[in-house]
């Protein structure tokens, strides 16, 4: 079958992978969303993965803590929510390499960039973790850059209770239209909360066209590999 998409950055929130309970980790959700990612492998895509960790810690939330360190346990968050998500992969025999931006050779491979491309070419999963690696930058940024390194085409931005880009907060405003199709510059103009200012701003001087959409059913992501019109897309139109 031929896909819309050769190579993608699966963005997923650690909120998602908790299936809702906002914190910690739900295996059975993980397992869900492994299944789909074998399917889109076997289909000829090549994907990278950048997890989230606000189910265990957002540096920003913290009140007294100093907020560099406060980002290390952001970013530690998602090096264990990294370490999940490749048993759950590995256990239905998708071979799959997780790469820390911060060192941490027992358990992980260090970010690599070559070494991240040439594994998507042997159709390995890559798992990125660790953020970028930079206090005060957010996983969303993270996907943006790698996104940018590896010459993904699209960002798939998984969301968790929304299932695209609305003008206002569906759950409190029921007028609130969504939108099929952005520009970057709308995203920023408009203040829309889809990701932080950083990342679209990385985005779109990158020219990285990002596709929001709801993980709830993950086989929302083969669907769009391979061409349904789902969720917003943000490009430049
Ligand atoms: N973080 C960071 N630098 C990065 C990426 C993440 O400092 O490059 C920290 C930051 O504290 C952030 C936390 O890690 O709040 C978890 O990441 P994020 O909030 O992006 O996770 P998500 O909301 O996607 O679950």
């Amino acid at each position: 079958m031929d896909c819309k998409y050769k190579r993608i950055i699966l963005k997923i929130s650690g909120e998602a992978l908790s299936g809702g309970a906002g914190h910690g980790i739900s295996e059975e959700i993980i397992t869900r969303i492994s299944y789909v990612i074998k399917k889109i492998s076997s289909l000829g895509v090549e994907v990278a993965i950048v997890v989230g960790g606000g189910n265990f810690w957002r540096g920003a939330s913290a009140k007294d803590m100093d907020r560099t360190t406060s980002d290390y346990m952001g970013m530690l968050g998602t090096i264990i929510n990294s370490l999940a998500f490749q048993d759950a992969l590995e256990k239905i025999d998708v071979e799959t390499r997780v790469q820390t931006a911060i060192e941490m050779r027992q358990i992980a491979e260090p970010y690599i960039r070559r070494k991240a491309v040439r594994h998507l070419e042997k159709g390995r999963v890559v798992i990125f973790s660790g953020g970028s690696g930079n206090p005060y930058f957010s996983t969303d940024t993270t996907a943006a850059l790698r996104a940018a390194e590896i010459n993904a085409d699209i960002i798939l931005l998984a969301k968790n209770g929304v299932d695209g880009v609305y003008s206002d907060d569906p759950k409190k405003n029921p007028d609130s239209i969504k939108y099929e199709e952005l520009k970057y510059i709308d995203v920023l103009n408009k203040g829309l909360k889809i990701m932080d200012s950083t990342a679209t701003s990385l985005c779109m001087d990158n020219k990285i066209p990002i596709l929001v959409f709801g993980i709830e059913n993950p086989e929302n992501i083969e669907k769009i590999v391979t061409g349904d019109s789902i969720g917003t897309i943000i490009k430049e139109v």
